[in-house]
């Protein structure tokens, strides 16, 4: 089997709205009546570099719809093409961020600490670690994206549970975090709405995986939340944004940089993604297996990225003196229930069937489901985990057009990890669905992403490095 570099399928993620917002142009004076998105698109196409001010105008006038979609879009692609400066990125981040609201949670008395990840396939940490840092103690505030490209999408898994709201207004938001610690919510008209508009057309027109892009978006939403703290979970490898170490490490230093120029603790964990994260990739099987781990069950890589990544939230916001003690705490609250608890508490709250987490038949399931078998003996060295992302959505688990549903029963589970050993005709994957329009299409490409080789491969640690900790 081959390791073939595939294209990003353009999908449109669902959420383009035309909040009016005339915040941030306001604060600073007149509008720039002599600007132009032409001519700043041109600038960027040539490789000019904005002035802060260029910037502002753009976000601002898209926010509120005097700039449209297809000017964005071809903005987009030129910065794609030709980057932003660290200025330039600085200034985007800081014109998104203030194209909303900056929430003040300073009427609830404990730190308030989060997580972001870059993306990957299988990555389903906030819905372990948001519980049990809550249960520790610290408040969750956590604003999270659909799915991206080929990655999934923290509100999108939200959403298998029957009932559960991730559109909550910013009075919900507040009082779910003021009641249970945590709460997971969505960018909203009030928050961040500049990053909603622009995800949306990122994920349409191929303009993803661009460092000041990815940062600003990020960042911008992440300090909208009024924290304290933030641990980035940067990933890199074949199912991440950034596949190369190195360009993940350099997305991880100006994220942290932006995140401490704000006043803000950050650190980034520069994390594997080889391959899917844990066994399961797409909604339902997904939040089945984040009950698993916080029923101290589930994949062993599953739980200890959560566990990391808990700690040094815990760390950071304070909880703990340092992070082994975070690490300690974090396991505590697994093993005590107390994370669990609190997983079902912010279900109940946002309006979802709290009692998935005894019975799993209440989320949607697929009617159907094949096998994808080795072809030879030998060892899984490697795998082509952004092509497993692209099959989940052919088969129903990711968007293609803006109006598509996701279909939450749709998923990949994946029976072996790299360095194990296979025998010919064992099973690598199962493909679960409920719609064979793409299933051929699917299962050429899950068969295709596996490589078998004849000599185990070198496991490689699932935490690369932490930046940002001194
Ligand atoms: N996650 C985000 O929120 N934005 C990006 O651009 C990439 C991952």
């Amino acid at each position: 089997m081959r390791h073939k570099q595939v294209r990003i399928r353009a999908t449109i993620s669902p959420h383009a709205v035309d909040p009016p917002n005339t915040r941030l142009l306001r604060s600073r004076g007149t509008l720039p009546n002599s600007m132009r998105a032409v001519d700043l698109i041109r600038k960027k196409r040539d490789s000019g570099e904005h002035s802060r001010e260029e910037i502002d105008f753009l976000i601002s006038a898209y926010t509120r719809g005097e700039i449209p979609d297809y000017q964005i879009a071809a903005w987009l692609m030129a910065v794609w093409i030709r980057g932003l400066s660290r200025a330039e990125t600085k200034a985007l981040t800081e014109a998104m961020l203030h194209s909303g609201e900056v929430l003040d949670l300073s009427n609830l008395a404990s730190r308030k600490v989060d997580k972001h990840s870059t993306g990957g396939v299988g990555d389903k940490t906030s819905l372990i670690l948001a519980p049990i840092v809550a249960a520790g103690g610290l408040t969750v505030p956590m604003i999270s994206g659909r799915g991206l490209g080929h990655t999934g999408g923290t509100l999108d898994k939200l959403e298998a549970i029957p009932g559960f709201n991730t559109n909550l207004s910013l009075k919900e938001f507040r009082r779910v975090l003021g009641e249970c610690g945590m709460a997971l919510i969505g960018q909203t008209s009030e928050i961040a709405p500049a990053d909603k508009k622009i995800y949306a057309l990122r994920d349409a027109t191929s303009t993803v995986e661009n460092i000041g892009l990815i940062c600003a978006s990020i960042m911008s939403k992440k300090m909208a939340e009024g924290l304290d703290a933030l641990v980035l979970d940067v990933k890199t490898g074949s199912g991440a944004f950034m596949q190369k170490e190195q360009d993940a490490v350099q997305l991880a230093e100006i994220m942290v940089a932006t995140g401490k120029s704000m006043g803000k603790k950050v650190v980034a964990l520069i994390t594997a993604m080889d391959e899917p994260l844990g066994r399961a990739a797409g909604h339902s099987n997904e939040v089945l297996e984040c009950i698993d781990v916080l029923q101290s069950r589930g994949p062993v890589d599953v739980r200890d990225l959560s566990i990391e990544l808990s700690a040094w939230m815990f760390y950071l916001g304070g909880k703990t003196s340092d992070v082994d003690q975070g690490r300690t705490l974090a396991r505590a609250m697994i093993t005590s229930g107390k994370a669990l608890q609190k997983f079902r508490e912010c279900i109940r709250l946002q309006g979802g069937d709290e009692r998935v987490i005894e019975d799993a038949k209440l989320l949607p399931r697929a009617a159907f489901s094949t096998v994808v078998v080795s072809p030879a003996s030998g060892y899984l060295v490697a795998t082509n985990c952004q092509q497993f992302g692209i099959a989940l959505a052919m088969i129903g688990g990711g968007r293609e057009k803006k109006e598509d549903r996701i279909d939450h029963g749709a998923g990949l589970e994946f029976h072996k990890r790299i360095g194990e050993q296979i025998e010919k005709g064992e099973p690598l994957a199962t493909i679960h669905y409920n719609s064979d329009a793409k299933l051929t299409e699917a299962q050429r490409l899950v068969a295709d992403s596996f490589e078998i080789g004849q000599e185990p491969a070198v496991a490689k640690p699932l935490i690369r490095r932490v930046l940002g900790a001194s």
